[in-house]
């Protein structure tokens, strides 16, 4: 291991090797993970499932960000379940910690109401930072300032089939922007205000959108579709772009990412719907995968209709895209429809 500064450790995997004296084809992207000590195992998992169906042949390389260091254990683990490089790093303190102007009295007496209603981490002051970090801060990591894609990888997730090509030069060369496996929805309770906002945020900005409508329901509010942001291969340069970070940091000045209990993967789609055509937006179709209970994959499974090898476990009955496809047939089905001062 090699320490490149007191909050960064880097591993060189073997499979580096291959690239010596050769012309190294790899897009300039990474593998993005914000994990914890306590997750080792679940991260490993994951880690083996990519490198099984891609990236064993691909070789892309992993970062690991956290809001506290590294344990040794877990670093040399991790390292080990992969021949391509490993970087571990902190995140710079003011991308995590919570805003001065919070108030904590308040946040309290939000969190006790979400928690009387059951709703998932809403009394988890850490998961609104977690959200918030991946809402806003992410690609300001100074690690991936040179890379131009990156793919968010969570544990406990699986891969059911083979990707034998390389989804990150399939974004560039086919103008990709955003890119989802899941689209689903989102718990009503934990965004109450997040339409309202972003509305008002694309109409102070005149913003003519014809993506939007995507996301709108029949009285005229948020349908709650969102991608779901634990898979997500998308574009940096989109995040780090002068209007993805105006939108963000409207949505931040509400505080709501603490008086309420905002995701990111909402904020992502929305933003998406906000500044993005569909053509810049892929499903990939072809990419099984599971998160939590949820879990889709190509439906016609061992060789399907893209040639690819699938393989789903016994134990899994319900393909989610057929289950509760309701909102990836809203993708399928939308027609760009221009939607100017987001009046009707
Ligand atoms: P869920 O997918 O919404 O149920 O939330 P997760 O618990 O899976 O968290 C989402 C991602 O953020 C995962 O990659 C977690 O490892 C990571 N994460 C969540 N909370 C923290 C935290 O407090 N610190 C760090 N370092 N990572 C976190
Ligand atoms: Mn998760």
């Amino acid at each position: 291991k090699e320490e490149i500064a007191p909050w960064v450790w880097h591993h060189r995997g073997v499979a580096e090797d291959k690239y010596i004296g050769k012309t190294d084809t790899r897009e300039k992207a990474a593998i993005l993970v914000l994990v914890r000590n306590s997750e080792l195992e679940d991260i490993k998992h994951s880690i083996r499932m990519l490198e099984d169906r891609f990236n064993r042949r691909y070789n892309y390389p992993y970062i690991f960000l956290n809001d506290k260091p590294f344990s040794n254990k877990f670093m040399e683990h991790v390292a080990r379940s992969t021949k391509s490089n490993t970087t571990f790093a902190l995140i710079p303190q003011e991308h995590w910690e919570v805003p001065d102007s919070i108030d904590m009295e308040k946040t309290k007496v939000e969190f006790e109401k979400l928690v009387s209603q059951d709703i998932v981490y809403g009394g988890s002051l850490s998961y609104r930072q977690m959200c918030r970090f991946n809402s806003g801060f992410f690609y300001k990591h100074p690690l991936v300032q040179n890379l131009k894609y990156y793919w968010r990888l969570e544990p406990n997730i699986d891969f059911y089939c083979d990707i034998d090509y390389d989804p990150f030069k399939f974004m560039r060369e086919n103008k990709k922007i955003y890119s989802f496996v899941i689209i689903l929805y989102e718990l009503k309770k934990t965004i109450p205000t997040l339409w309202k906002t972003s509305l008002e945020y694309a109409k102070q900005n005149n913003i003519t959108s014809n993506l939007l409508k995507l996301f709108v329901n029949e009285n005229k509010d948020y349908n709650l579709c969102h991608f779901w942001s634990n898979f997500e291969i998308a574009s940096l340069d989109w995040y780090r772009s002068k209007e993805y970070e105006s939108y963000f940091q409207f949505l931040d000045s509400t505080g709501s990412f603490f008086y309420e209990r905002w995701g990111d993967a909402p904020i992502h789609s929305l933003a998406a719907g906000l500044f993005l055509n569909k053509d810049q937006i892929h499903f990939f179709n072809d990419i099984g995968y599971r998160h939590d209970q949820f879990a889709r994959w190509p439906v016609s499974t061992t060789t399907n209709e893209f040639g690819i090898k699938c393989q789903v476990p016994k134990n899994i009955k319900e393909n989610f895209d057929v289950a509760s496809g309701e909102c990836l047939n809203f993708w399928n089905t939308y027609k760009p429809y221009e939607w100017t001062n987001l009046d009707s």
